[in-house]
């Protein structure tokens, strides 16, 4: 299902080239490369370059790096690969610091036409004068400066005579706008700081407001497409793009934002978790960063029919996590091979099993998908099965191994259970069954069944290994509050969002490569962790359990 198919966007962009108010279309993907990627973003990256594609057109990565302080090469690669990963191709590859040179001359021509000023008020004086919805706005007394005195200004503050702070410019528009931007927005302010791309050749940095729609214009881009907290901004990106004298026209249009329950999905945010070691780091598994989801186990796959699946719409809202999962797992049905883990082991003997014997079983690698064919599994005396598989008074109806029952083991046989073994502290400590030659599977024993059918993993070839499952990382929803009137989502973080075991795999894993993705029969699917996984001790990260009760 493809709901962006039809969405107000693709219909805007096939009336543009319908009338030839566009002969083609250019769009791009801008974002600011002060932290990783998130799954929000790759909304935009599929809307972005998923119309470009549809229509022919072309859609450039940009980076948005107009703030020194908070901007970092660290981000720009991570936010390539991340952009690769997901599957799409940038045509042109910009920074808009490189355009920086004819921003400033653009600011210029502003001033040049009295449409510019540099004011000296503070930035909490400029939020005093600016007014509120209710009441309108004071002009600056540097308002009127002239002409001249605004030029000589303004390059005094870009040969860095200046302190940050001390100036800055001003769009000359209307103080008593009913729409607060407005009201003279701040355009350019001085910032002595190393940018990560100009170095030192700069000390005056243009505000996003004016910048963006400068750069939108210079790369000729027609759609320019962003989310719905810039609508306000819409009339002064016109203004600028307008007053700039530019000669490409670019269209800003909104969309809604993705919010997605027990998450945040804000760079600043996430950068909270990474600097307050909440996580281990951008990439920690249990963040909804696109490095995160990747190392957790979530594929481009998954990832893109989601976003698809979000829509594309004005309203923002809240969508369920389980809708992310319920993807993932519909991607790697067919894809993962199935094998079998024990996540937290207990030891089982099986007395009247030869010692020293061990057999080769038959198992399926994936019956969903029976070209994936069969692997083979040692199975002798001694297993280990799931500590929860076993109950020495068990409730009704709980139809695994208890003294007296018998099970079968999954591509095995029946056991059933004989004595329990306990330590001093009358902790189980093993279990001894005994098995039955005639139950082998596959070949067609009928003469008696049981209900309960476990996983187990041979123990003398049994591979350790390291299971992390996890949960959500916070315990409440909506905290994607807009800036300003947020809660604190620190104080809502899930303590047991990770927990980490250790059990065993069979033989047939011995040579998992990071990121590779298995079924593990009866827990879900997981993922080769590519940081912490070795070649003695693979790490499996819990991508999904195999339950649920999303519907879509
Ligand atoms: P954040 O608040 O997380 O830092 P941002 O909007 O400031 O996000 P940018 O780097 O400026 O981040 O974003 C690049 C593009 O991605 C922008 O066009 C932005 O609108 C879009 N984008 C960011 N977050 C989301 C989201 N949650 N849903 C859809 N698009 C998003
Ligand atoms: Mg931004
Ligand atoms: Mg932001």
């Amino acid at each position: 299902m493809d709901h962006t198919n039809s969405n107000f966007i693709r219909n805007l962009i096939k009336k543009d080239l319908e009338t030839k108010k566009r002969d083609h279309i250019v769009t791009r993907f801008p974002p600011e490369p002060n932290g990783y990627l998130h799954i929000g973003h790759a909304k935009s990256i599929v809307i972005n370059f998923g119309l470009a594609d549809d229509f022919n057109g072309k859609t450039n990565l940009r980076f948005d790096d107009t703030n020194p302080l908070k901007e970092d090469t660290e981000y720009v690669n991570a936010i390539k690969e991340d952009v690769e990963w997901l599957g799409y191709d940038w045509d042109g590859l910009f920074f808009a610091s490189d355009y920086f040179q004819e921003m400033y001359e653009r600011a210029v021509l502003l001033i040049k036409k009295g449409k510019a000023y540099v004011d000296d008020l503070s930035q909490e004086e400029i939020r005093q004068y600016r007014g509120t919805l209710t009441e309108a706005g004071k002009d600056s007394p540097y308002r009127n400066r002239s002409i001249e005195e605004n030029l000589d200004l303004f390059k005094r503050m870009r040969n860095g005579e200046f302190a940050n702070g001390e100036k800055v410019l001003r769009a000359k528009i209307d103080m008593s706008s009913p729409n607060i931007n407005m009201r003279d927005p701040v355009i350019y302010r001085i910032a002595h700081a190393t940018h990560h791309n100009t170095g030192n050749t700069w000390c005056i940095y243009p505000m996003y407001a004016f910048a963006h729609p400068l750069e939108d214009a210079i790369e000729g881009v027609t759609h320019s497409l962003c989310t719905t907290e810039f609508e306000d901004q819409r009339p002064l990106y016109n203004w600028v793009v307008a007053e700039c004298e530019m000669e490409h026209v670019p269209e800003q249009t909104e969309f809604g934002r993705l919010n997605i329950t027990n998450t945040v999905m804000s760079k600043r945010k996430l950068k909270q978790l990474v600097d307050e070691k909440v996580v281990d780091g951008w990439d920690d598994p249990r963040m909804p960063t696109i490095s995160g989801l990747r190392r957790r186990g979530y594929t481009p796959e998954a990832i893109r029919e989601f976003v698809k699946e979000t829509g594309v719409s004005k309203g923002a809202g809240e969508v369920d996590s389980q809708m992310l999962d319920y993807f993932v797992r519909e991607d790697l049905k067919m894809k993962a091979p199935r094998t079998m883990g024990v996540i937290r082991p207990l030891k089982v003997v099986i007395t009247n099993y030869p010692e020293g014997q061990v057999e080769w079983l038959d198992a399926e690698i994936n019956p969903e998908n029976p070209d994936m064919g069969k692997r083979q599994i040692p199975f002798s005396r001694e297993i280990y099965i799931e500590q929860e598989d076993f109950m020495e008074n068990p409730p009704k109806k709980y139809f695994r191994l208890f003294p007296g029952n018998e099970v079968r083991l999954k591509h095995a046989y029946f056991i059933k259970c004989e004595e329990v073994i306990k330590d001093a502290e009358g902790n189980v400590i093993e279990i001894h069954c005994t098995y039955d030659p005639e139950t082998k599977s596959g070949t067609g024993f009928t003469g008696r069944k049981v209900k309960g059918t476990i996983h187990w993993v041979e123990a003398s070839q049994a591979i350790p290994a390291e299971f992390r499952l996890y949960e959500p990382l916070l315990l409440k929803d909506n905290l994607n509050e807009e800036e300003g009137e947020e809660k604190d989502f620190l104080d809502h973080i899930n303590p047991d969002s990770m927990q980490v075991l250790n059990g065993y795999v069979e033989p047939t894993m011995k040579d998992v490569q990071v990121q590779e993705k298995f079924q593990f029969f009866r827990h879900g699917y997981f993922n080769v962790d590519p940081k912490d996984s070795t070649k003695e001790k693979p790490v499996f990260n819990l991508i999904v359990s195999l339950k649920s009760s999303f519907k879509l």
